[in-house]
């Protein structure tokens, strides 16, 4: 473990963003906390000691550089391509976090514009982008966008000096082993196979009809409640899977179906014994878990 007088440094890079993970890292609980145990040398929005073209300038390195948004090798910052920046500051750094699913797989961005964007050490599932060389630096956080609680559980590791384990796309296994489905509170819906009959209503799964990607997609969503509080499916919408380097995909409010059955089926189950599951809870009717649970529309 890390002296607590030891202060990494850090620069918050941004390619083509809407900004959506500086935002969501703006929400995190204790990132007062979690600032004060890094110097920042440049982030777009938080207070910093050093302006963008100073960054441009490639003088200093940093520990830690975070990567925010989809990499477009010719896009410029100060004048400078970040391919130039992306290149220095990724080997000076010690670590490298892509924030959210643009930096980490290309995300939206490369689905709009393939040719010319991708994540740092991906593009969807195929290893790519300028880090490439380097992928087993990048800590790929993704989510569209990252949830600022993962954010904080990778950068306070690394302020602390604790590794971080990742999986076969170099995402952290504490946060990424799961599937969004584990906790969420439709489970029992979704074992007998009870469908939501609308969205934002509190009853029902989302999977059989609504386009619920739960099962399918690894993410702590409804073990780390968003704002500690929610999350998609706890509001009665379906999860998009965007933590997946397959997002986005295309009629995210549909599931897809042959003959009545889902075309994808949770993770690690097969379709024979999916079938056979599903098969034998239909032939129940629970009454329970067919009523309303509140009086509201
Ligand atoms: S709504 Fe989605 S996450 Fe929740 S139980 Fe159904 S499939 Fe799983």
């Amino acid at each position: 473990m890390r002296s607590r007088l030891f202060k990494p440094t850090l620069i918050w890079l941004q390619g083509v963003t809407c900004n959506g993970n500086t935002h969501s890292f703006l929400n995190l609980p204790y990132l007062p906390q979690l600032l004060a145990r890094f110097e920042i040398l440049y982030h777009p929005l938080l207070p910093c000691s050093q302006n963008l073209e100073e960054i441009a300038r490639c003088r200093r390195g940093c520990d830690v550089l975070v990567f925010e948004g989809a990499f477009d090798p010719m896009m410029e910052r100060a004048g400078v391509t970040l391919e130039r920046l992306v290149a220095y500051y990724a080997e000076e750094a010690g670590h490298v976090i892509a924030a959210g699913s643009c930096a980490s797989f290309g995300g939206i961005f490369k689905a709009a514009a393939p040719e010319r964007n991708s994540g740092l050490a991906y593009a969807g599932e195929h290893p790519d982008g300028p880090l490439l060389g380097k992928a087993g630096k990048v800590i790929n956080l993704s989510g569209c966008p990252v949830h600022p609680e993962w954010l904080g559980f990778a950068l306070m590791n690394i302020a602390e000096g604790r590794p971080i384990s990742v999986d076969a796309l170099g995402r952290p296994t504490a946060l990424y082993r799961h599937m969004a489905h584990d906790g969420c509170l439709r489970n029992e819906y979704f074992e007998w196979k009870v469908d939501a009959e609308q969205f934002g209503r509190k009853e029902g799964c989302l999977f059989y009809e609504h386009g619920c990607r739960g099962p399918l997609t690894h993410a702590s969503c409804n073990r780390t409640l968003w704002n500690g509080v929610s999350s998609k499916m706890r509001v009665g919408t379906p999860c998009f899977g965007c933590t997946e380097p397959d997002f986005p995909r295309r009629n995210l409010f549909e599931t897809k179906t042959n003959m009545s059955i889902p075309e994808e089926v949770p993770v690690g189950v097969s379709k024979r014994a999916y079938l056979t599951m599903t098969g034998i809870a239909k032939s129940f009717k629970i009454k329970r878990l067919e009523e309303r649970l509140t009086d509201d529309d």
